[in-house]
């Protein structure tokens, strides 16, 4: 089975061939010439995920899978959620983390946060197929640890008692909002839906 992973995100490929190594021959997009991804207009996880993942799949004509993810900090109101990898229009994922501190400085700890992660599945005959999750954490004032990407070395998780950066790429698959949405897809692979999905595409 050929997967074509629709990001341009360096981090995010890499988890996704990890998590996928077992059960699928995993392109990204950049392989196939594919860099010029449609706006991410859309004002949820889902129907961010799905612009991406159908973009390449209709281009190509096969299985694609994307991922729209974010942090969602309480103090910030839920900021900056699908904007993540906007946020305060900075262009380096060290000057987001820089500007989130920032807004953070006033506010105690516990500095609740989440990761939430959508993850769509799509196929040239235009089925599309969605999984969800979350991962808790709250945001530390000292970033530590050098894996990973992103928040990753603000974001102290519940679940590992370390921030993301600090974690083996197994850890965090293991908790992560992103390994947690694709257990969810790796389960559904094996449902009568997504045999017939695949039969309705020719694919097996
Ligand atoms: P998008 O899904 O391409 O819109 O980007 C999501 C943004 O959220 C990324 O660019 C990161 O800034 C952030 N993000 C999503 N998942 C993670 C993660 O696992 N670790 C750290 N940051 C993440």
């Amino acid at each position: 089975m050929k997967f074509v992973v629709a990001t341009g995100n360096e981090g995010k490929l890499k988890e996704f061939r990890h998590i996928l190594k077992d059960i699928a021959e995993v392109v990204s997009a950049k392989e196939l010439d594919i860099v010029d991804f449609p706006p991410e207009d859309g004002d949820t996880y889902e129907a961010n995920a799905l612009i991406k993942a159908h973009f390449v799949s209709q281009q190509i004509k096969l299985p694609a899978i994307a991922d729209d993810s974010g942090l969602e900090v309480d103090a910030l109101g839920g900021e900056p959620g699908i904007y993540s990898a906007r946020y305060g229009n900075k262009n380096s994922d060290l000057e987001r983390r820089e500007f989130m501190l920032e807004q953070l400085l006033n506010s105690p700890p516990p500095r609740k946060a989440r990761f939430c992660s959508s993850i769509a599945f799509t196929l040239p005959d235009k089925q599309a197929f969605t999984f969800f999750a979350t991962t808790e954490g709250e945001i530390t004032l000292e970033a530590k640890g050098d894996s990973g990407f992103g928040y990753d070395p603000i974001f102290l998780s519940d679940d590992l008692g370390i921030t993301f950066a600090e974690a083996t790429q197994d850890q965090k698959k293991s908790v992560s909002h992103r390994g947690r949405a694709l257990e969810k897809f790796l389960a559904w692979l094996k449902s009568t839906e997504a045999k017939q999905a695949f039969k309705d595409n020719n694919l097996q």
